[in-house]
């Protein structure tokens, strides 16, 4: 029988803190959530490999080294509502969960959105609400957030996250062009919004109005 646990705990040392991610609420947290039960049948032996996943649809489940950058990032002392964009397979959502206290999360793609509910359900992560729309224009019904992340590669900021994030607040979200983008953190703060680059990252990218609306379907 596979031991999951030891292939986890490989992932977090190996993957994750050896590369110099040292909060211990995400590291405990990827310790925790079963990460082979989000992706595809028939991959389980690969969900903890060093490396993102199909997941169907043309998505993906992102490199678990990239779900801890975003993850803490965020700074999330277990307080917050958090804003995703980008549910997948619903693995990052699973992960902010177990450290925020409430999580919305918008997919556009309605199998992907369903499956997601399916298996945060069976895991009895009830704090995650899901809808399928168009996340470049936020989810206005719930607004601010503390928290925004956006896990799907954006042309620019969508302006509607930025207004939808609270102050003070949050929102980390991957800006470049379809090939490649910089990981950008944005802070608001009285009133006031700084960002900063923290490093070169590839996601598929954010379709819609606010993103590459030409290839939206
Ligand atoms: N967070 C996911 C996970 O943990 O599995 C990985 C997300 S995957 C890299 C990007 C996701 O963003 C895809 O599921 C894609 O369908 C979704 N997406 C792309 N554009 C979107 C949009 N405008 N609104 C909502 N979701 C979008």
């Amino acid at each position: 029988m596979t031991d999951w646990e030891s292939l986890r705990r490989s992932m977090v040392d190996l993957q994750i803190a050896a590369r110099g991610i040292s909060d211990m609420r995400v590291l405990d947290t990827m310790l925790e959530v079963p990460r082979h039960l989000f992706v595809g049948r028939g991959m389980e032996a690969s969900a903890y490999g060093d490396h993102a996943l199909p997941i169907g649809e043309e998505q993906t489940i992102s490199q678990p080294y990239m779900v801890a950058i975003m993850t803490a990032a965020l700074h999330l002392t277990g307080e917050e509502k958090v804003l995703e964009i980008g549910t997948g397979s619903g693995y990052q959502a699973a992960i902010l969960s177990k450290l925020a206290d409430r999580v919305f999360s918008v997919e556009r793609i309605e199998s992907l959105a369903k499956r997601a509910r399916h298996t945060l359900e069976t895991l009895g992560l009830l704090n995650v609400s899901i809808v399928v729309g168009d996340g470049t224009i936020g989810w206005k019904e719930f607004a601010p957030y503390d928290r925004i992340l956006v896990t799907a590669g954006s042309p620019a900021v969508p302006t509607s996250l930025i207004e939808q994030l609270a102050d003070p607040g949050i929102l980390v979200i991957p800006v470049g062009s379809m090939a490649m983008q910089q990981l950008r953190i944005i802070e608001k703060r009285d009133g006031v919004v700084k960002e900063h680059d923290e490093g070169g990252c590839t996601f598929v990218p954010l379709l819609g109005k606010d993103g590459w609306e030409h290839r939206a379907r």
